[in-house]
């Protein structure tokens, strides 16, 4: 198919055309189970009738006013998520990088605000994911995203995930600040253990560092905690998010303490849509739903389900499936067949699910997800795994033949 659209993307030849909960109806008419939510975004399914609702009232009203004005809207965002998190202060971004740049610049401001503008480094971690801009690929530290894009922001040294030693051992004099998902997405769904998580804490306490989470994939009830830190119990000083925020509206924040944000004072930041009264709607709906009490706790249940299920499919195809991995309903099926493969296995079987990085496929459902939608998945990917055993038994004959 010829596109105007640049092609950065390999898309698949597949298109929706509405949605409904957590099924998606393609142009064709056939309809999909989706275990992708986007990418972790449309945490409420789709059509859910409360964002509608949201979306729809407002965008009668106003859509923008820019931010010289009050925008009530925001200001209740913000007021609900310092309630409910470590933050005094929000700041309402478009996307999930634009929130990672925000907590950069506010970290920097902070050491420069403390007289330590030399302390401008931040370390992060091999296999992180922050985005696409200039600063969060740098930051993520992937050549592959940076090559034939010149030089790469200075300010980011990259240690080894997971290993306490290696980000202990980086700090140094010009050392400000340590960015880390909880849980590595986009690599693969690799998740931080709560030794680790607490100990980038303790060394940020020893040195006079800030701890910044990258929560745009974790956050927002996705793990079944509001954010993934409270599985850890430690509190990070900056925190970035996005994606699940918005239910599928673009809306990202940065969150930050009083004292981590002392730099970041009028003129220093900005931005022209951020926390429009069209986003900041939505916003809002969706933390009706997901602060509901028990909300959260089906969540988590629904994500034991939905793991044992899957750690069943291991046993039953051991030749297909490696691992499963993951907290709450952010999951990832390791792979012993190529993900691409499995992806395109399990769309035939009419079942969306994601392709990371260490050749993990994602399972990230809308949480709205019943126990049943959950076992008419498991079945399907259950298909999707036996599209390899035949092709691995027809194979394994024909090498006999
Ligand atoms: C998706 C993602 C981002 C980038 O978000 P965009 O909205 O695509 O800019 C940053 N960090 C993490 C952990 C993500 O998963």
């Amino acid at each position: 198919m010829t596109s105007s659209l640049l092609p950065t993307y390999a898309r698949a030849d597949l298109a929706f055309d509405h949605g409904n909960g957590v099924w998606l109806t393609a142009t064709t008419g056939e309809r999909y189970l989706d275990f992708g939510a986007g990418i972790a975004v449309a945490s409420l399914g789709y059509s859910h009738p409360h964002l509608v609702e949201a979306l729809v009232k407002q965008g009668g009203k106003l859509w923008h006013t820019s931010n010289l004005f009050q925008i009530p809207e925001a200001e209740r965002l913000a007021a609900r998520l310092t309630e409910a998190t470590f933050a005094d202060y929000v700041f309402f971004t478009n996307s999930g990088a634009e929130a990672v740049e925000g907590a950069i610049k506010t970290a920097r401001k902070y050491q420069s605000a403390c007289g330590h503008p030399d302390k401008y480094r931040i370390i992060t971690f091999k296999g992180a994911f922050h985005g696409r801009t200039i600063a969060t690929v740098s930051a993520g530290g992937n050549p592959k995203y940076m090559e034939g894009f010149g030089p790469k922001l200075e300010g980011f040294d990259n240690v080894e995930f997971g290993d306490l030693e290696a980000a202990k051992a980086a700090i140094g004099p010009h050392t400000g600040a340590i960015l880390v998902e909880p849980i590595q997405g986009e690599a693969g769904i690799r998740v931080g253990s709560a030794e680790f998580l607490r100990g980038l804490r303790a060394l940020c306490d020893e040195h006079g560092l800030l701890l910044i989470l990258d929560e745009v994939q974790t956050g927002v009830g996705r793990t079944g905690k509001f954010f993934a830190c409270e599985l850890s119990g430690i509190k990070p000083d900056i925190m970035a998010i996005a994606k699940g925020i918005g239910g599928g509206f673009p809306l990202g924040a940065f969150l930050a303490t009083r004292e981590a944000a002392k730099g970041m004072v009028v003129g220093t930041h900005g931005t022209t849509y951020g926390g429009n009264p069209l986003a900041t709607s939505v916003g809002n709906a969706v933390l009706d739903v997901v602060l509901k009490p028990g909300f959260l706790a089906d969540v988590a249940s629904l994500g034991a389900t939905l793991k044992r299920g899957l750690v069943g499919l291991q046993d039953a195809h051991p030749g297909v499936v490696a691992e499963i991995r993951g907290e709450g309903l952010m999951l990832g099926i390791a792979l012993r067949v190529p993900v691409a493969d499995f992806v395109a296995a399990a769309r035939a079987e009419k079942i969306v699910v994601i392709p990371a990085g260490d050749n993990v496929a994602r399972v990230l459902p809308p949480l709205i997800i019943t126990e049943e939608e959950i076992a008419e998945g498991l079945s399907r990917l259950d298909a999707a795994c036996r599209h390899f055993e035949s092709s691995q038994a027809a194979a394994l004959s024909e090498a006999e033949g």
